[in-house]
């Protein structure tokens, strides 16, 4: 990593894998011999339509996304999708809904506008430390579908298995794991993802969706909410995201250098170990999440003391370890190492701590 540059935790927008700001950086005045910015471009052009075609092959063929599923880049967020997901596939106004946190809580919030959602679970009492197991779940099998939160960012905490929910679709915001380890597409009816924790720029939303489920929408929805005509349009109904399109099929493209996702996963893997191996050890800071809920991407811990995690914050980022305050629902500290976070940073992190927990005991 360059010198000057900072061993960054945010949350989001995080980090980008430095040889892709390089990319950018090079082909900045002058994409591929156009003799303009890739922001300067029509989105109609011959040129970016190829760039988009290419980001989409390369999702496809590194997430293994069947010929059934449709992939959109859309705009709004992953916060717009709490509201076009009901919108799009609350056909009976029933859906089931597992509050893991606090984005998951949102969705539901905002489905009850247009139907009846039902919350499943909502462990709020227990700080979102864990993911209910399948056992102490009761589905409706009439819903239209069930909604989860894969991975939530504020506490740390990530779905561990996959829920069966027979032949009712499940759909799963992936904001915060999107690209980090093998998924299997097709257990999936709808997958939606904030591109800027794991994939791109901020502006950019992702959604794989499977056909059959498309084309039932309400009326009354937004036109650029309507997966069906975002899909027959090529996403191009509108103006989309064009820069941070762009920047994705980078990511992708250095997804697949280090050998895609699977090798992607082992070394997310690692790095995840290191934390929760040292956090387990620590008799200064505690983990948030439960052991068989934690999170690769998102890990939230404490001290027990605010003022000590207020004095850790501090004296890490005069170190280069930057954004390790947790969200302010949990307290802590929360260290977001997404696929773009180097090995040699959180080395640096759990180095940091062993001393800061000699030195503070
Ligand atoms: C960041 C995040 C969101 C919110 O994303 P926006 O793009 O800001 O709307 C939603 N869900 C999860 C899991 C997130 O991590």
């Amino acid at each position: 990593m360059s010198e000057n540059r900072v061993y960054n935790f945010s949350a989001g927008p995080s980090m980008l894998p430095e040889a892709v700001l390089c990319r950018a950086r090079d082909e900045m005045l002058n994409y591929n011999g156009s003799g303009m910015s890739v922001m300067e471009m029509s989105h109609r052009s011959k040129v970016y339509d190829e760039i988009i075609k290419k980001c989409e092959a390369k999702l496809r063929s590194l997430l293994n996304i069947p010929e059934n599923y449709k992939v959109l880049f859309l705009q709004g967020g992953a916060s717009l999708q709490f509201a076009s997901v009901p919108l799009n596939l609350m056909k009976t106004g029933k859906a089931d809904y597992i509050v893991t946190g606090q984005f998951s809580g949102k969705a539901a919030k905002e489905a009850k506008k247009y139907g009846t959602p039902n919350v499943v679970s909502d462990l709020k009492e227990e700080v979102y430390k864990r993911i209910p197991k399948a056992e102490e779940l009761t589905l409706s099998p009439d819903a239209d579908y069930v909604h989860i939160c894969a991975n939530n960012t504020i506490f740390g905490t990530h779905w561990n298995y996959v829920l069966d929910t027979g032949n009712v679709p499940l759909v799963a915001d992936m904001s915060s794991c999107i690209l980090s380890e093998e998924i299997d597409v097709t257990k999936y009816g709808l997958i939606y993802a904030g591109a800027q924790k794991n994939m791109a720029p901020a502006g950019l939303t992702v959604v794989i969706v499977r056909e059959d489920l498309i084309g039932n929408a309400r009326a009354d929805i937004p036109t650029v909410m309507d997966y069906a005509v975002m899909a027959e349009n090529d996403s191009m109904y509108n103006t989309p995201s064009t820069y941070p399109i762009y920047v994705c099929g980078l990511v992708l493209e250095w997804i697949e250098s280090i050998g895609g996702i699977a090798e992607l996963e082992k070394i997310n893997r690692a790095k995840a170990a290191l934390l929760y191996d040292y956090l387990d050890e620590s008799e200064l800071f505690i983990a948030h999440a439960d052991r068989d809920s934690r999170s690769l991407m998102n890990v939230t811990f404490r001290t027990g003391n605010e003022e000590l995690d207020a004095k850790f914050v501090k004296e890490a980022a005069a170190e280069g370890l930057v954004s390790l305050k947790g969200h302010r629902s949990v307290g802590g500290m929360r260290a977001s190492i997404y696929n773009a976070m180097p090995v040699e940073g959180v080395e640096k992190l759990v180095a940091f701590m062993r001393d800061f927990e000699a030195k503070n005991k």
